[in-house]
């Protein structure tokens, strides 16, 4: 089979269409990938400016991502693993919760913390234990609830959930309300129960970077907004028609006139603040969470060896909605810091605004159900909107869309 002569598109280069890539180019085929941007990676992306490393959005990587241990080297990443748990501020006294399950050290503090109550705490282990029993598609197949509706259930007093689960999973959820469904707080908890959350030595963006290092036979093409789909071309912004044996959609897509507009996917958004600071408060390493509800900012840490004028880089997450200036958020910011964490900025470095950072939706799944539009002849869809947002499901539809397509075509 001559696969090579197919003339095989992509719509994006985030990790889901380099995933579908990655797949086609196992199957024998030769894909391009269309990119709307001038880099590949979407939401996963590095920027270096004066040696320090800024992540576009506090994210990490859970390395019992079933698909991350499939796709990526991990090796070569050069990991830097988070400690289990977390460092709660909660009226101005730092406190230590850890996993005594993985990090014996933490266990002192964890059963020392006032976080939560004893009672608390023997329910976060017996819950971590559960979920290392319960498989991912057991998860996936369990009734939905809101989060906060299933900790509830589960017995956790109000004190846990306002001062961990809150800030710790609103961090994860970009939603301080936890009213993503409990088959997403399963899947991470248990996610972080069987591995760690890392980032890679050189930022999140080294991911998007491996896997395009790891293509042979597929060609990116940046600086090319797709404006539409149709049954065998693919239509550019600037009104060329590329024709196509099949196409692979990793974006929202509008079903009935193919165009690649927004199509009723409604998602959270975040702010990501760096400043410097004269002296790391705390270690490198440790996710710090602001439990008290008057505080603006969600959570921060150390990004590993990140210095700015020779000073430790910190990293701050918003999750809160707000309708503040960047001038007013930084100072905000600030103000929050050394009031809730005792920390004094130095200086302001840099800010993202991620708008479009998660998907919002219901009846989260792992495995794609629509891989295939039945609107258009071979089109086929992927990206995390269809399934949850994590790196996991992004990965998972780019796989599936990709083995749907190449099914297809042979
Ligand atoms: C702030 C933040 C925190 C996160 N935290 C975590 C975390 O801790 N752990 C985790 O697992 N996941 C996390 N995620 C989610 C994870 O990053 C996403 O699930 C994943 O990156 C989505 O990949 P994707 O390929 O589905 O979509 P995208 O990354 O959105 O890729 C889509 C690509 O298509 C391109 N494109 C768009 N329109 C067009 C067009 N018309 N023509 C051509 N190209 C187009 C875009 O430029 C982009 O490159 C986080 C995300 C953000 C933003």
């Amino acid at each position: 089979m001559n696969t090579t002569a197919d003339q095989i598109y992509i719509v994006g280069t985030g990790i889901s269409g380099l995933v579908a890539a990655r797949t086609l180019e196992k199957k024998g085929y030769a894909p391009v990938i269309l990119e709307s941007s001038d880099r590949p990676g979407g939401r996963v992306k590095s920027d270096t400016e004066s040696g320090v490393v800024y992540d576009h959005g506090f994210q990490v990587l859970l390395t019992a991502y079933p698909q991350a241990r499939r796709h990526l080297d991990f090796d070569k990443l050069n990991l830097r693993r988070f400690l289990p748990g977390a460092l709660v501020f909660n009226t101005g006294t730092p406190q230590r919760i850890g996993d005594p399950l993985r990090n014996f050290s933490s266990l002192l503090p964890t059963l020392n913390s006032k976080v939560g109550t004893l009672k608390d705490k023997w329910k976060i282990f017996r819950l971590s234990s559960g979920l290392k029993q319960k498989s991912v598609d057991e998860i996936f197949a369990t009734p939905e609830q809101t989060t906060l509706q299933y900790l509830e259930a589960y017995g956790f007093s109000d004190q846990v959930i306002r001062t961990f689960f809150k800030p710790f999973f609103g961090g994860i959820f970009l939603e301080e309300a936890l009213s993503t469904s409990s088959r997403m707080f399963e899947f991470t908890f248990k996610m972080f129960s069987e591995g760690y959350a890392a980032i890679p030595d050189s930022g999140i963006g080294a991911i998007a970077a491996q896997l395009v290092a790891g293509l042979n036979r597929t060609t990116i093409r940046y600086n090319q907004p797709v404006q539409q789909v149709t049954s065998g071309a693919v239509i550019l912004k600037g009104g060329e028609k590329l024709p196509s044996r099949a196409t692979l959609i990793t974006v929202p897509f509008n079903p009935e006139t193919g165009e690649l507009r927004e199509s009723g996917v409604a998602w959270e958004r975040c702010d990501n603040l760096y400043f410097n600071v004269s002296k790391r408060t705390f270690e490198e390493g440790v996710i710090a969470l602001v439990a008290d509800p008057d505080a603006l900012i969600n959570n921060l840490y150390f990004p590993f060896g990140q210095n700015a004028e020779g000073c430790p880089v910190l990293s701050v997450t918003v999750v809160k909605k707000h309708a503040l200036s960047k001038a007013e958020l930084i100072q905000r910011v600030s103000e929050d810091l050394e009031r809730y964490c005792g920390i004094k900025t130095k200086s302001f470095l840099k800010h993202y605004a991620v708008e479009r950072a998660l998907p919002k939706r219901g009846d989260l799944k792992m495995k794609p159900v629509e891989v295939q539009s039945l609107d258009f002849d071979n089109l086929f869809l992927a990206g995390d909107y269809l399934l949850n947002g994590s790196l996991n499901a992004a990965m998972a539809s780019g796989e599936a869309a990709a083995e749907a397509l190449a099914a297809s075509l042979a």
